[in-house]
């Protein structure tokens, strides 16, 4: 029929919604409309079916892996946080997303407060924590509110406070705003900031999950990893481990940005080639111009020439060429985008938002930011290159979060895929045409 070929029909084709389930069909704050989608039920399974034993084993048969990026099993995490002894244990939601051309925990927040609420209340009960944050940034207003006027709702209808639907299990929910620094995303700032200190990362270990908020046990995971939970549990792990790859299981949620077509959130099974989502899922690239790179993954992640876009989208994939999944942004570049120029505009995000206490992340970042401008300005030499690929290698290993440990990336994947780009620069002249003006005038 005609109605196959829209182009929303062909934007939502070839997507799995789990995390985005019911998709367009539910309105976001309406709770009883949520309970006829099988709200909650996943949560009412786990209180009177299964020990927290069995919930933590679907986690690990689902083969669930967290989805902020680094990919860690969320099984090992939840079991960390269950066997730790204490008789106080917190849960923490980071929806303190900060990369440039990122919105998935923002869409996830304001469109599906009640699943979010619901994966941690089951995150909750399965690991003993009785209460827990959601840490929202407040440049996300509207995200805030729901899920505010979310915990209202639910505790409202005995889903949070003192014994839940009449259990023994009790728990408190609050939601913290982030004042909007970039590192407070990586775990230990992010509780040093609900604490009240300055984000700033502390050395691992102690892992949050043995020592984390106010010094005791805590769970803590993205929003889209939260927000997968009820599915599994209701669904059972089989459902979502079909999805997806050997290694990596299920869905990714990502914001597809940039010069493409049609851009928005997406959520596409593990496994989909780059070529399927700019092609089918984006329309290809926007005003009829070349595909030359995606930017996967944010500042922390790596570019992948259009020349590899049969890459497929999964943790080791995306590894394996430079590149890593992190927490879903996907931005399209086209042959107007120069490619020392993105990694300049990405590592310049990341300086910025270092916290200043490793050498190489505060000023091994900033001698990178002043050779890439020579190189763009025209002023750069072939030693250059060299020199950058070094300090950016220095800052991996040097930097103890991933903020620095990652901030290189965008430069070490261009100089792999682009360097005549970076070269023909230092001969004076921008492929791209984008700084031709400041190679002349400068
Ligand atoms: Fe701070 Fe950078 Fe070190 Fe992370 S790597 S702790 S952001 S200085």
């Amino acid at each position: 029929s005609n109605e196959e070929h829209t182009p929303i029909a062909e934007f939502l084709k070839g997507q799995v919604n789990i995390a985005t389930e019911f998709r367009g069909e539910i309105k976001p704050s309406d709770f009883e409309e949520y309970l006829t989608k099988h709200g909650f039920e996943a949560f009412k399974k786990c209180l009177n079916e299964l020990s927290a034993d069995e919930i933590i084993s679907e986690i690990e048969k689902s083969g669930l892996k967290g989805r902020g990026g680094a990919g860690f099993p969320s099984a090992i995490k939840w079991k960390m946080v269950q066997n730790a002894k204490s008789d106080q244990k917190y849960i923490i939601c980071n929806g303190d997303e900060g990369d440039p051309g990122a919105f998935m925990d923002r869409m996830l927040l304001e469109s599906y407060p009640f699943r979010i609420i619901e994966g941690i209340l089951i995150g909750a009960y399965a690991v003993g924590a009785t209460e827990g944050r959601l840490y929202i940034r407040a440049e996300y207003p509207l995200a805030v509110k729901r899920i505010k006027e979310g915990l209202k709702i639910c505790k409202s209808r005995g889903l949070l406070g003192e014994n839940i639907l009449g259990s023994d299990f009790s728990f408190e929910l609050k939601v913290f705003e982030g004042a909007g620094a970039f590192v407070c995303g990586e775990e230990t700032a992010l509780i040093a900031s609900i604490e009240g200190k300055r984000g700033i990362p502390q050395l691992r270990p102690p892992y949050p999950a043995e020592k984390g908020l106010w010094d005791q046990p805590t769970l803590i995971n993205n929003t889209e990893t939260f927000s997968l939970i009820p599915y599994i549990i209701r669904n059972g792990a089989e459902a979502f481990s079909k999805i997806g790859t050997e290694k990596s299981k299920g869905t990714k949620v990502f914001a597809l940005a940039g010069k493409i077509n049609r851009g928005g959130l997406i959520e596409v099974p593990m496994g989909i080639t780059i070529r399927q989502i700019v092609e089918e899922i984006g329309g290809g690239i926007a005003n009829g111009k070349q595909f030359k790179a995606v930017q996967i993954g944010g500042p922390s992640g790596g570019c992948i020439p259009a020349s590899m876009s049969d890459t497929a989208i999964d943790f080791d994939s995306l590894k394996e060429v430079g590149a890593m999944m992190g927490s879903g942004g996907l931005i399209v570049l086209d042959e107007s985008d120069c490619m020392v120029d993105i990694a300049h505009y990405f590592l310049s995000f990341t300086q910025e938002e270092s916290c200043g206490r490793c050498t190489f992340c505060r000023i091994g970042t900033q001698r990178m930011l002043e050779i890439l401008q020579k190189i763009k300005t025209g002023k750069g030499k072939m030693s250059d290159l060299d020199l950058l690929e070094q300090l950016a290698i220095n800052t991996q290993k040097g930097s103890i979060c991933g903020l620095g440990r990652t901030a290189p990336n965008p430069v070490l994947s261009t100089l792999k895929y682009f360097r005549h780009e970076y070269e023909a620069h230092i001969n004076g002249k921008c492929p791209s045409g984008k700084c031709e003006e400041l190679i002349r005038y400068e």
